[in-house]
């Protein structure tokens, strides 16, 4: 696979392998077809032109943040068979988790609301990275969530927020380049 260069910055994400040992689980959470596979794919690289029907995959890729490499392992396997089970092993397994919303679909944006109030259940005291996503932002005529109630929202729950467009390529490496400074910034907290 090529690797992947940004047009918004000079940072490059290629595919590549674990060097330094570190490798972060970041999950992907969210309402059926508010668009995780097709963000996931970005960063995996995958360019496809018709959408997949897998229910579940995992990216693992190396990307460049500010000058240093770090190991992703990208899940989306949320949605996979539904079980239960894969739910709570999904709410435990993450360094960092994207809970994705689509700015068109005001439901999937109250479910993520309680997406985060489930994974603040699951990880009580832990500080963990998150980033809430409004995606879909090219559709501007059917918006049902405004840029500030999603703001607002991220402000509520202490999280990251940002509208990316999967379909324009939008901030997706915005996103990912977020959660690997979200990441460092935890780490790096906890080791002083
Ligand atoms: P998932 O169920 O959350 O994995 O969502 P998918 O990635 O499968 O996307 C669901 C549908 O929304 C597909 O038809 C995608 O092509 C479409 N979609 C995903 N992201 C965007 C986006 O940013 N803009 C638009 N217009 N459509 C999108
Ligand atoms: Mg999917």
């Amino acid at each position: 696979r090529d690797s992947w260069v940004s047009d918004s910055s000079d940072s490059v994400i290629s595919s590549g392998s674990d060097t330094e040992g570190q490798v972060y689980k970041v999950v992907l959470l969210g309402e059926q077809a508010v668009g995780k596979s097709s963000l996931a794919r970005i960063f995996g690289g995958i360019e496809d032109t018709h959408d997949c029907e897998e229910a579940g995959n995992t990216y693992d890729r190396s990307v460049i943040v500010d000058d240093e490499e770090a190991s992703i392992v990208l899940y989306d396997i949320w949605e996979q068979d539904n079980s239960r089970w894969l739910q709570d092993q999904c709410m435990k397994m993450g360094d960092a988790y994207i809970i994705v919303y689509s700015v068109t679909d005001k439901a999937s944006f109250e479910k993520a609301s309680e997406l985060r109030i489930q994974l603040r259940r699951a990880r009580q005291s832990e500080d963990i990275p998150i980033i809430l996503v409004g995606n879909k932002s090219d559709l501007v005529r059917s918006r049902e969530v405004s840029v500030e109630e999603g703001r607002a929202c991220a402000v509520v729950f202490d999280c990251k927020f940002i509208e990316t467009s999967a379909s324009l390529h939008h901030n997706v490496q915005a996103l990912f380049e977020g959660i690997v400074r979200q990441i460092r910034l935890r780490k790096d907290s906890k080791e002083d």
